[in-house]
């Protein structure tokens, strides 16, 4: 059966979130990190904490595809630290989800947290290429990534008008976007299951 949710709903983790390790909880070492959601399709459509993986796999709503070297113990059972998961139902996923929600996050791993004025990697903020107030619009296509420098700099002109252009013309990014908003860093094991991962 089919279920139209968005990929939040699968248990993805806000960057605030952090895992518990209360009584009798697994080593830091064996549950920090996230683990990457496969589609039934093997599709990625989502990164989710340690914990909601093991609640997944134990619930068989999901099938271990990738393990890591850690084990996690509780007081009945050992099982392999899951690093890549496969739910066994397919979700639909909304074609144009992460077109629609533009945050900077999702703006920053696009640009790869980089200015895309000066290459800069601090003071990270989002620029309007055409200014809102010149009819520039907040879409994709006209925000991008700029140190707060050189946002200052280039103020309230025109790209021309300021001589600074971004570095690369910004764009709609591919679905896979927030997967890299979910992990700034990509485990090596994820790699082959994201087509796009640079
Ligand atoms: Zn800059």
């Amino acid at each position: 059966m089919e279920s139209t949710v968005p990929p939040e709903a699968v248990g993805s983790v806000s960057p605030s979130e952090h895992p518990r390790h209360g009584p009798g909880a697994s080593p830091a070492t064996a549950t920090s990190g996230r683990v990457l959601v496969l589609n039934a399709t093997y599709e990625p459509i989502n990164v989710c904490t340690v914990r909601r993986a093991v609640v997944l796999l134990l619930k068989a709503k999901a099938e271990l595809i990738e393990r890591g070297r850690m084990e996690l113990h509780s007081e009945s059972s050992t099982l392999a630290r899951p690093v890549v998961i496969r739910l066994i139902t397919y979700v639909r996923v909304p074609r144009d989800a992460h077109r629609r929600k533009i945050t900077r996050r999702a703006v920053f791993a696009r640009d790869s947290w980089t200015c895309q004025y000066c290459g800069s990697r601090s003071n990270l903020t989002v620029d309007h290429v055409i200014p809102r107030s010149k009819g520039g619009s907040s879409s994709w296509e006209n925000i991008v990534a700029s140190c707060a420098p050189c946002n200052r700099r280039k103020g309230d002109r025109l790209p021309r008008q300021a001589g600074m252009h971004p570095r690369r013309a910004p764009r709609t990014p591919r679905a896979e976007i927030f997967i890299h908003v979910a992990s700034p860093t990509i485990p090596a094991a994820w790699l082959q299951y994201l087509p796009t991962a640079a």
